[in-house]
């Protein structure tokens, strides 16, 4: 029997607007490119009449079908509905999200003529399905390890639907990793072995939806995140949106017309916009041109840079801001910090480059490792590590992350008393001890928070757990134990033992689940199978009609050929050319035909056009 090929572990970049899939081999770090030949993918997926795309087929439909194309899901994912960015989010949308079950959002699309619901995380497991075909096209095998990379500031509930999400796309996810540090490590990788002392490197990323600023300390082999900021809210998209928002307006102003409500004009008027913006950045100026943007109104306007970063100047500020708050935290003076890196696609924008480098002096930017690929770049350095399929450097290296958000519980008066700080390297595992509060008590409930504030319930709640079983005592009297273990990814587990005179004994402790149970898990896996079989059936149908196509389009070039159709009778060539000519007209269809429809089309045309194939073969 021969043993199934079996791939390397891969590095997974899940952005929230391009994704990013990488792999060390032969002693590098290779990019795998997507269909279309792309290094990075669009986080996009659409549902249609016929079927699901995702990736660049999914991100081309958003214009033609905004209600049914999803992006941006990393921004639900683990939220509850009622989270007020949730809230702020929606609005934005032009695709519906609705509370389900336990207060999680849903989203809802119209899906092969049915209304469907998906939660965050079925809808990122299958951008991860996408980027782990991708790999395996590369590989010619299946993959099942990867690393998948979250922005630092994700909390517990994020980090744990990451993970689930990347279950549900059938990997086995060998670590939740940070994203900053990911970077960091693909920059500091080339060049552990000139270090002889410790360097302070700070991470700069501004994505397409996300910020985090990070200080790393890399020592030798050793990588370890002091401290990380950040705002899940802020990056290239709201740039987009105030440029938008900035056009909306002179265009109300010069036509009169009113063009907030029509999804359909203002995604082709917010394309525009962003891509004035990347022209911006190598320009000082540069036009935005819509046509027919509304009511057959063409749009056309000049965009300085000057006026960009007038409409954005808050924003750029608020990640100075950030980076200061990012260097407290790690108690390192600006003046101590070594290099700069700069990470995602808007750290692009001059503007923000000269306020980093006003803000750090003379320091240099470091901007030579390309910003859209360091993340994935950084998790396939980990991934390799990890499977122990890497290099002796790579071997060498020891990474660690800390936590991004301090945990604890509410006491009475709704105090926050916080049991891990903020910035605590992980793996850590930390005590807090319960008592009771009446004779007799048997059962303690508490509540888990994750924040900085001191009142708990301005924190964001993980969920309620239960002690059950206290040993029958006076209050006060029962001593329990109460572990806060955060793991590699950076996910909480608590468990308790009470101390009864000396001795240890397991107390149990039930947790609300307001995260995916296993066999909801188990669920969206048997789900996203079916929708593999359904794809591969449509990809049938593509490669029978291409089939189609390419003959049509091979018989069009042999009829321009006069020679050889001068050696066939008239009526003959006549039927020829009518067919083809019908068969091309057939083929310019929105929607792909059943393999069926394909191969009688093709079989019927290779007869009628035996004729002149004949004298062509000859
Ligand atoms: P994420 O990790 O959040 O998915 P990326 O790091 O891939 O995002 O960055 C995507 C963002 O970068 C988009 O908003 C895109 O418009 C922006 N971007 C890409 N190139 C440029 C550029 N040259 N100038 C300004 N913004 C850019
Ligand atoms: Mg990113």
């Amino acid at each position: 029997m021969k043993a199934e090929k079996v791939a390397p572990a891969i590095g997974i970049d899940l952005g929230t607007t391009y994704s990013c899939v990488a792999v060390w081999e032969d002693d590098h770090v290779e990019i795998i490119t997507n269909d279309q030949g792309n290094r990075t993918t669009p986080s996009y997926v659409s549902f249609t009449k016929e079927e699901r795309l995702v990736g660049e087929t999914a991100f081309n439909n958003a214009a033609m079908d905004p209600t049914n194309t999803i992006f941006g899901v990393k921004r639900l994912i683990g939220r509850c509905f009622s989270d007020p960015i949730v809230k702020e989010d929606i609005k934005l949308w032009p695709f519906r999200v609705v509370a389900g079950a336990k207060n999680r959002p849903k989203i809802v699309v119209k899906y092969k003529g049915q209304k469907k619901n998906f939660f965050a995380e079925e809808i990122s497991s299958m951008v991860l399905l996408k980027m782990k075909q991708i790999a395996e096209t590369y590989f010619g095998c299946t993959v099942h390890d990867a690393v998948i990379t979250v922005p630092a500031y994700f909390n517990d509930s994020q980090r744990r639907a990451t993970k689930d999400a990347g279950v549900i796309a059938g990997f086995n996810v060998k670590r939740i990793m940070d994203e900053p540090t990911a970077a960091a490590l693909a920059y500091g990788f080339h060049k552990i072995k000139d270090y002889s002392r410790p360097q302070n490197v700070f991470v700069f990323d501004l994505g397409g939806g996300t910020f985090d600023v990070s200080l790393v300390n890399i020592c030798g082999g050793h990588f370890e995140v002091k401290a990380t900021a950040g705002d899940t809210h802020l990056g290239g998209e709201h740039f987009d949106n105030r440029v938008l928002n900035y056009f909306v307006d002179e265009f109300q102003r010069k036509c009169k017309k009113d063009i907030k409500d029509n999804s359909r004009a203002l995604k082709r008027l917010r394309s525009a916009c962003e891509r004035a913006k990347r022209a911006l950045t190598a320009n000082t100026e540069t036009y935005v041109q819509v046509d027919c943007l509304y009511q057959g109104i063409d749009f056309s306007s000049e965009l300085t840079r000057d006026r960009f970063d007038e409409l954005n100047e808050d924003l750029f500020t608020k990640c100075i801001e950030l980076t200061g708050q990012c260097l407290r935290d790690a108690n390192v003076n600006k003046s101590d910090v070594d290099i700069i890196v700069l990470v995602g696609g808007s750290s692009r924008i001059p503007r923000v480059q000269k306020l980093l480098e006003e803000y750090f002096g003379d320091k240099k930017l470091h901007r030579n490792i390309n910003q859209d690929e360091a993340v994935a770049y950084g998790a396939a350095i980990q991934a390799a590590k990890l499977s122990g399929s890497g290099c002796d450097t790579i071997n060498k290296i020891v990474l660690t992350d800390v936590t991004p958000l301090s945990l604890g519980f509410g006491l009475v008066g709704d105090v926050m008393s916080v049991v891990v700080p903020r910035n605590t390297p992980i793996p850590t595992k930390q005590v807090a001890e319960f008592t009771t509060v009446k004779d007799g008590q048997s059962s303690v409930l508490f509540l888990v928070y994750e924040g900085e504030r001191l009142k708990a319930s301005s924190n964001h709640l993980l969920g309620e757990f239960e002690i059950f079983g206290i040993s029958p005592a006076p209050r006060r009297v029962p001593k329990i134990d109460v572990w806060f273990e955060i793991d590699e990814d950076g996910i909480l587990n608590v468990s308790g033992t009470e101390r009864d005179s000396g001795k240890m004994s397991k107390i149990k402790i039930n947790k609300d689940e307001s995260w995916l149970r296993k066999d909801e898990i188990a669920k969206m896996i048997k789900t996203l199978e079916n929708y593999k079989v359904e794809e591969e059936k449509y990809k049938k149908r593509v490669d029978a009609w291409t089939k189609l196509d390419d003959y049509v389009y091979e018989m069009s070039k042999t009829l321009r050929n006069q020679e050889l159709v001068s050696l066939i009778p008239q009526s003959v060539r006549k039927k020829i050319e009518d067919e083809i000519c019908k068969a091309s007209s057939w083929l310019d269809i929105d929607e792909v035909p059943a393999v069926k429809v394909s191969k009688s089309k093709l079989l019927e045309l290779k007869q009628i056009c035996e004729p002149i194939v004949a004298k062509k073969n000859k």
